[in-house]
Order: structure tokens, then C-alpha cells, then sequence
């Protein structure tokens, strides 16, 4: 090469050799994306069996059918079924988040009262709420919309786990549902609260705001990512409303049946 042909060549070269980099680095981050999606099903089928057993033994313990026991070992079986409790939500949580990155997650919609299924996700974490003031408010006709009941439900249940988790003790919770114009379940706590840098990020897979205030709660980061997909596949929407030391509202809204 003449010294002038030099310079073109060696600019192509360099472009060439930081596609072939980039390249690389987007199929390495591809293939552990592929190993973190295949971890999450293998370790949330894994840990489905194991639970339920320990679940149900420690249920027959609290009810007495293994034999009589003491108050002190009846408070603890309490605690331990609470645990497992929470424990068993969170392989939940992993189990519909693989099937929604697979693309496995199908909708069954079915015509439902949104007042009732609120009153059922309730009911399903009264143990988590146990030491929160809930109160809700709810029309007195029911709110009609064509929804996937589970589904709806695992939202509605996300947002009460996380009202009781990220507020005191003692804190009262509002939930709310109405049916004019759109289906609404809003959730507002008495909580931590949420700056508005951290609201836009944190309905993305496994994201969790680290902050004194949270470092003790547990979580997978998957509760609002997978709530919100399974809004928006209802073509509803899931938003939030916050003041850092104050609380948060969490509202989920879906379309009411025509
Ligand atoms: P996690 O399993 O960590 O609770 P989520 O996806 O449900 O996962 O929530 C993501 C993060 O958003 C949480 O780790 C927490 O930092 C924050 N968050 C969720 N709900 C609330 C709330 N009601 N009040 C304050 N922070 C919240």
C-alpha cells in the first residue's frame, strides 16, 4: 500500500474488528440471558414439590391431626407456615415469570366480577397482611370485565404482598375497586414510598430499589415486571403513584366487558 492507502484500510479493519467485538459481546449476553431463563424454570419446577410437602405437613401440625403441642411450638409452626407462605409465592412468581419469557404464558379469559376476585387475592394473603390495617371499597354490583381469574389475581395479590412488605407494621392499606368507565383495583399503602428516578425503572425484570429500607425485605424483582405484562395482555395497564416517605398507589386497570 502507497502511505495514503494505508489509512482507509486500517479504518476498515477497525470497524470490522468492533462489529466482530460487538458481535460477540451480544451473543454472549444472549446465551446467559438463555442460561438465567432456563435456571428460573428449572429451579422454580424444582422447588414447586418440596414446598408443597412442607406446606402440607406443617399445616396438619397446626391443625393438631399429628398430635397435641405446645402454644410456644403452635406459634412457631404459625410463623413457619407464613414462611413457606411467602416462600411459595415467590416460586409462583418465578414459575408464570419463565413462562412469560418462553412466550408459554397463554390468557383463559373468562366473564368475572372484579369485586370478588379482589375479595379471593385477599383472602390468599390474609397471613401477609396480618400485621397491616386493610380496608377496602368496593361498589355494591359487581364489576364485570372478561379476565384470566388467576392471572388477575396474582396482580391484585402482588400489590398487597408489597403494600405490607415496603410499610410499617400497624399501617393501614386502602384497596379500592370501581367499575366506571374501566376496571380499577388501586392499592395505596402508608409505605416507603418511591422516588420518580426509581418509579421508572422498577417494573423491569428483577429490579429492586436497594435502599436501607429494603435490605431486609425479601423479593425476586419479578412481581411488578410480570404484573405489569399480564395488564397489558389484558390490554389494561398497571401504574404507579408515589411520595418517597409517604406511600405509594399501585393501580391496575383492565377493560370492563362490552
Ligand atoms: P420484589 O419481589 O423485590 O418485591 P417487585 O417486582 O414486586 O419485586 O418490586 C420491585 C421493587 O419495587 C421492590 O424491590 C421495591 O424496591 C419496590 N416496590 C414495590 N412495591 C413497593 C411499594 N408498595 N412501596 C415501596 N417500594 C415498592
Amino acid at each position: 500500500f502507497r502511505a495514503d492507502g494505508i489509512s482507509p484500510v486500517s479504518q476498515t479493519a477497525n470497524r470490522v474488528s468492533s462489529g466482530l467485538h460487538r458481535v460477540s459481546r451480544n451473543a454472549r449476553i444472549a446465551s446467559l440471558e438463555k442460561t438465567k431463563r432456563e435456571f428460573l424454570n428449572v429451579a422454580s419446577h424444582e422447588l414447586r414439590g418440596p414446598m408443597t410437602v412442607i406446606k402440607g405437613y406443617l399445616t396438619m401440625l397446626e391443625a393438631g391431626s399429628l398430635g397435641d403441642l405446645s402454644p410456644q411450638t403452635q406459634s412457631i409452626v404459625h410463623l413457619l407456615i407464613a414462611k413457606s407462605d411467602e416462600v411459595n409465592w415467590m416460586v409462583e412468581q418465578m414459575v408464570e415469570a419463565a413462562r412469560l419469557e418462553d412466550g408459554r404464558m397463554t390468557l383463559k379469559k373468562l366473564p368475572a366480577d372484579l369485586v370478588a376476585l379482589t375479595d379471593l387475592a385477599i383472602e390468599g394473603v390474609r397471613q401477609l397482611l396480618g400485621k397491616h390495617h386493610p380496608s377496602v371499597e368496593k361498589p355494591s354490583k359487581a364489576v364485570e370485565a372478561e379476565v384470566d381469574p388467576d392471572r388477575f389475581q396474582i396482580v391484585v395479590r402482588n400489590l398487597l404482598s408489597n403494600a405490607a412488605k415496603y410499610s410499617p407494621h400497624g399501617a393501614h392499606i386502602k384497596i379500592r375497586v370501581s367499575g366506571n368507565g374501566v376496571g380499577k383495583v388501586a392499592v395505596t399503602d402508608e409505605g416507603i414510598g418511591i422516588t420518580e428516578e426509581d418509579q421508572a425503572r422498577l417494573f423491569s425484570r428483577f429490579v429492586r430499589i436497594e435502599t436501607k429500607a429494603t435490605q431486609s425485605v425479601s423479593g425476586t424483582g419479578l412481581g411488578l415486571w410480570l404484573s405489569r405484562e399480564i395488564a397489558r395482555m389484558h390490554d389494561g395497564d398497571l401504574t404507579v403513584e408515589s411520595t418517597p416517605g409517604r406511600g405509594s398507589t399501585f393501580t391496575l386497570r383492565v377493560p370492563l366487558s362490552r
